[in-house]
């Protein structure tokens, strides 16, 4: 008997080809199965979409070829996957096969059946010794950073066993319990948010014996103590970890343990919301609001948004997002109750939040970098054995080099940005193209010499630091020890492991570093956090700008003063608690005044109040078209001519299409950038129109317009406008 199964195959993003094509096969295939099958010249990875006895009526069986191999020896995907699938492409504007296709490991696709069957041996082998209380994968890679990565969570625990919980944690877990709607974890920094995640995971864990969890970090080389920690207690259960950091081959492995069941719990990056997990019964978004969530390339998704979509399509699973600085789309949720929202404001052991310092640059001594008052109270907590963090959201030695007679700055030539001055080995990088140029001894120019830095960044920032704070000693008679940890510090495997435990150990007194540093991590002996210039974000014109920088400053302080024992005893001894400085020229914006208060739900209700008179999210929709071409008047061409073709249907459907605009950086390796916003007060309207869209532009791509465009693409809830 003949059976033809329509298969869901990997084409060319803005492919006119059907992601699902039609082949033939002599046997019945479920829905799930992975298969080869001819494409072109080639064959592909594809997964059966559905399979009848009939061919579909606008296909001839002459055109039909067959496929070419099943992947029998492997489970097939289930049917809440392909869903899952299917509306991540069809919300983001992309095939299903590519989003599908993308979903998998690489490594799948270069397998044959009879390879994938020894793969899956040996996994089924691994997962054996697992269960008899081996290391697991990601146990195992801990280990391979071991003497380390000890250290690195030396300061958290590791315990194998729950921590009694603290009254605020206990309520959050008996009300988890009892919804069944997504839940927002609204812990504040050091309330315990993980520990929350742990118990939640270990009681659904052991309530069927092939219960899994999903848990979502947003980078995870940041979080090692997160990793061990879930490691540690769940062990005998299988700990795997997804993310892009893995080889291929890892990755290939781990993706099998999930989709076998033989890992019970994955911790991975924003990619892993896709993993196979047929019996997931949690998905956990540790830090919900961290932008790195959302895809920018691609099928752009948003792994957040995704994780809640795919809960609320599995029958008895749950999703819970964590966050002291929830982002305004998640509050909102649970102020029209779509979302439960559940408050944790204490911290564990009852230590006080920072206390807000607040420095006006306006009364500081001309070019003052950090205020002397901020120094000094730096020094003087490192002399006592208390560490500071600073935070400076720039990296290199300094933005800009600039010729005072001519006026020549380090304009990178192929993109739309200067080149930034990095001293350590006197290069010129563009932070946008990489292009990696020496220092020139004298202006390009005009060949004066004397070529001038404009602006700080972490590295300067460092050097000045360790030079003002050279003749301070700590108690031990030791000279202070100032580090940085930024994306130049931590380019080579290992360092950000190596870095972090320094610091945990205590073996750096005041680390500089970039929004890297006040992510999640736990340290323990920090007591001071200092911001020393974020102003910049006061007045951007991203109309998140407001939000996130509240969100980091928040998070910033949330490193501070964490070791509620250790406070008290300071504070005893008649020292400062915990402090937040933040220098800034506008001291007086209310941002500031519901920062002093720790008070994000004022301030959120307040910026909340703004998006809905300006109509902006989370109470409209908006997406982005984008085009990048050889000149900006290509790319805006296309732009425009889109608009036309579509503003009658627009109007109707009541979606406001703006001007094409070039992006704040428009140009990048000579690559010319624009991009106009689509907005719409329903959602479903937007995806209404955004799918009719979508044909027009794939006919306007083979117009003189269109194919003097590089690539287009459409950006569904889009981060940065
Ligand atoms: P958050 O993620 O909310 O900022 P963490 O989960 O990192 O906070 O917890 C902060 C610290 O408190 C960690 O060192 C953790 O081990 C500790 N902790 C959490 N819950 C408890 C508890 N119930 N008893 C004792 N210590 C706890
Ligand atoms: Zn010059
Ligand atoms: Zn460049």
């Amino acid at each position: 008997m003949a059976y033809w199964p329509t298969v869901i195959v990997a084409t060319p993003a803005h492919s006119q080809l059907s992601h699902a094509l039609s082949y033939a096969c002599d046997q019945e295939l479920a829905p799930g199965t992975l298969v080869r099958v001819p494409l072109g010249k080639r064959d592909t990875l594809g997964v059966v979409s559905s399979c009848g006895t009939e061919l579909p009526a606008n296909v001839q069986a002459v055109n039909v070829k067959p496929i070419s191999e099943v992947l029998d020896g492997l489970s097939p995907l289930n049917a809440e996957w392909l869903q899952l699938m299917r509306f991540a492409a069809k919300y983001y504007q992309r095939g299903v096969g590519e989003v599908a296709l993308a979903a998998l490991p690489p490594e799948l696709r270069k397998l044959d059946p009879t390879q994938l069957a020894r793969r899956l041996k040996r996994n089924a082998k691994a997962a054996g010794e697992a269960h008899h209380g081996e290391a697991t994968d990601a146990a195992e890679q801990v280990e391979d950073t071991s003497r380390e990565h000890k250290h690195a969570s030396s300061s958290s625990d590791t315990n194998a066993t729950a921590l009694e919980a603290s009254p605020e944690q206990a309520h959050a877990l008996a009300h988890i319990e009892a919804t069944t709607q997504p839940i927002l974890l609204f812990g504040a920094t050091g309330s315990g948010k993980t520990e929350v995640y742990l118990q939640t995971a270990a009681k659904l864990l052991a309530s069927s014996p092939n219960a899994q969890v999903l848990i979502l970090v947003p980078e995870i080389n940041l979080t090692p103590q997160l990793e061990s920690r879930f490691s540690s207690r769940f062990a005998a259960y299988g700990v795997v970890s997804l993310h892009s950091g893995l080889t291929p081959a890892q990755r290939l492995q781990n993706w099998l343990s999930a989709h076998l069941g033989a890992a019970r719990i994955v911790l991975g990056t924003r990619m892993a919301v896709f993993a196979s997990m047929p019996h997931l019964r949690l998905i956990v978004v540790d830090e919900e609001h961290d932008p790195s969530y959302k895809s920018q390339e691609g099928a752009r998704y948003s792994a957040r948004d995704l994780a809640v979509y795919r809960s609320h399509a599995i029958a008895g699973c749950r999703v819970l997002l964590g966050s002291a600085t929830p982002s305004l789309e998640t509050w909102h949720a649970t102020e029209t109750g779509r979302y439960q929202r559940l408050a944790m404001p204490s911290r564990i052991g009852g230590a006080a939040l920072p206390k807000l310092r607040l420095v006006d640059m306006g009364k500081q001594p001309k070019q003052t970098v950090i205020a002397p008052a901020l120094l000094d109270a730096i020094a003087e907590r490192a002399q006592r054995g208390e560490q500071s963090l600073l935070l400076l959201n720039r990296r290199g030695y300094a933005p800009v080099l600039s010729c005072g007679d001519c006026g020549w700055k380090s304009q990178c030539p192929h993109c739309s940005a200067h080149r930034v001055f990095h001293k350590i080995d006197r290069s010129l990088r563009c932070h946008h193209c990489g292009l990696h140029e020496r220092v020139p001894h004298a202006c390009p120019d005009c060949g004066n010499v004397d070529i001038q830095t404009v602006g700080r960044g972490t590295e300067q920032l460092e050097e000045l630091l360790a030079d003002k704070l050279a003749k301070h000693l700590r108690a031990d008679g030791h000279a202070l020890r100032v580090a940085r940890l930024d994306a130049d510090t931590t380019r080579h495997k290992g360092e950000l492991t190596t870095q972090l435990a320094a610091m945990h150990a205590g073996e750096v007194d005041v680390l500089v570093g970039t929004q890297m540093v006040a992510k999640g991590h736990d340290f323990r002996g920090i007591t001071l956090v200092a911001a020393i210039n974020p102003d910049g974000a006061l007045f951007a014109s991203d109309f998140r700008a407001p939000e996130r920088l509240f969100a980091l400053l928040m998070q910033a302080a949330g490193r501070a003063g964490r070791d509620a024992v250790k406070m008290a005893q300071l504070t005893a001894q008649g020292n400062n608690g915990a402090e937040l400085w933040v220098q800034t020229w506008h001291p007086t914006h209310p941002l500031f005044a519901a920062l002093a208060k720790h008070d994000f739900a004022g301030f959120t209700t307040t910026e909340l109040v703004e998006r809905e008179a300006a109509m902006l999210p989370p109470f409209a929709s908006q997406a982005l078209l984008r085009a990048d071409a050889k000149s900006q008047a290509a790319a805006q061409t296309f732009l425009n001519q889109a608009r036309d073709a579509a503003n009658a249907v627009a109007e109707e459907m009541g979606v406001g299409i703006y001007p094409a605009v070039p992006l704040t950086i428009a140009r990048v390796a000579n690559v010319e950038r624009a991009q106009m916003l689509v907005e719409c007060a329903n959602r479903a309207t937007l995806q209404k129109f955004l799918a009719q869209w979508h044909t027009t532009l794939h006919e306007l791509r083979a117009t003189p317009a269109g194919k003097a465009i590089i690539r287009w693409a459409i950006d569904v809830d889009p981060l940065a406008i």
